[in-house]
């Protein structure tokens, strides 16, 4: 059986200001150790170069996310930000897909698709959101929602470039609501998206893919998670803006 390294993400969303930003980073990097996991935090824009240098300050493993980016590399393109911008202030990493740019700001499967494609030509290493709505739960759609974001979302990805690409399944109705999944469907949820992978990529990349669960993961629950064989980490929202939750759910993780 692949043994897959647990990936953690710490999306700060549109929270904290520039005090608390350094604040939150500081604290992670004296207490984490990377030794056994990946680690990731996705500040707001505006403070992801001063992030950025609090990181470098420390000579840290922690990588630096962006929530979002155009996937154009420059031109007129009001109020955007490129990758090239990114990669300058030296972030790593990117998210696609996330269900609050799906769901409240219009981003389509197309457009999703677009940017994780222009994310990999650039050399990002980029997660991949996929879940469902709660009615499409209630119709029993969820792996078939799953399986459809996949396939558009990863149309013309190759083989090579699955390696940058980390998968995070977040139902929606689980996002900020303090209502998560069980451990159980998220399990079958995630078992699904692996079979999936498994018929788009084959055996070994499907085994060596990971497959983050997001929402409503908090200290209490996030070892429940943890210990389902395809979960593979978490994708934190909330939990993440407290140095203490956050440094426990990594804590769990390893
Ligand atoms: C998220 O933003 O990806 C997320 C999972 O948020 P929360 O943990 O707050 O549900």
């Amino acid at each position: 059986m692949t043994k897959r390294r647990k990936t953690i993400g710490g999306n700060w969303k549109m929270n904290l200001n520039r005090k608390d930003s350094i604040a939150l980073a500081e604290k992670l990097v004296g207490e984490t150790d990377m030794q056994s996991l990946d680690l990731c935090i996705y500040p707001a824009l505006p403070y992801l170069d001063t992030v950025a240098g609090v990181l470098a300050e420390a000579g840290s493993s922690i990588k630096l996310g962006a929530q979002n980016f155009h996937g154009k590399s420059n031109g007129s393109f009001t109020g955007e930000i490129s990758l090239e911008m990114l990669r300058d202030i030296d972030c790593q990493t990117v998210l696609v897909g996330h269900s609050e740019r799906r769901h409240k700001l219009g981003e389509s499967d197309v457009l999703v698709n677009q940017k994780l494609r222009a994310a990999l030509d650039t050399g990002f290493d980029t997660t991949l959101c996929i879940g469902e709505t709660l009615k499409q739960r209630e119709a029993d759609q969820t792996n078939a929602v799953n399986t459809a974001q996949l396939c558009y979302g990863l149309a013309g990805v190759t083989s090579d470039q699955l390696r940058q690409v980390t998968l995070a399944y977040e139902p929606v109705w689980a996002i900020g609501t303090g209502e998560s999944a069980t451990p159980e469907d998220a399990a079958s949820a995630h078992a699904a998206i692996r079979r999936y992978m498994e018929f788009a990529y084959g055996k070994a990349a499907a085994a060596a893919i990971r497959i983050q669960y997001g929402g409503s993961v908090k200290p209490d629950n996030a070892a429940e998670f943890f210990a389902q064989t395809d979960i593979d980490g978490a994708l934190v929202g909330g939990a993440s803006l407290e140095a203490e939750d956050f440094l426990r759910i990594i804590q769990l993780a390893k």
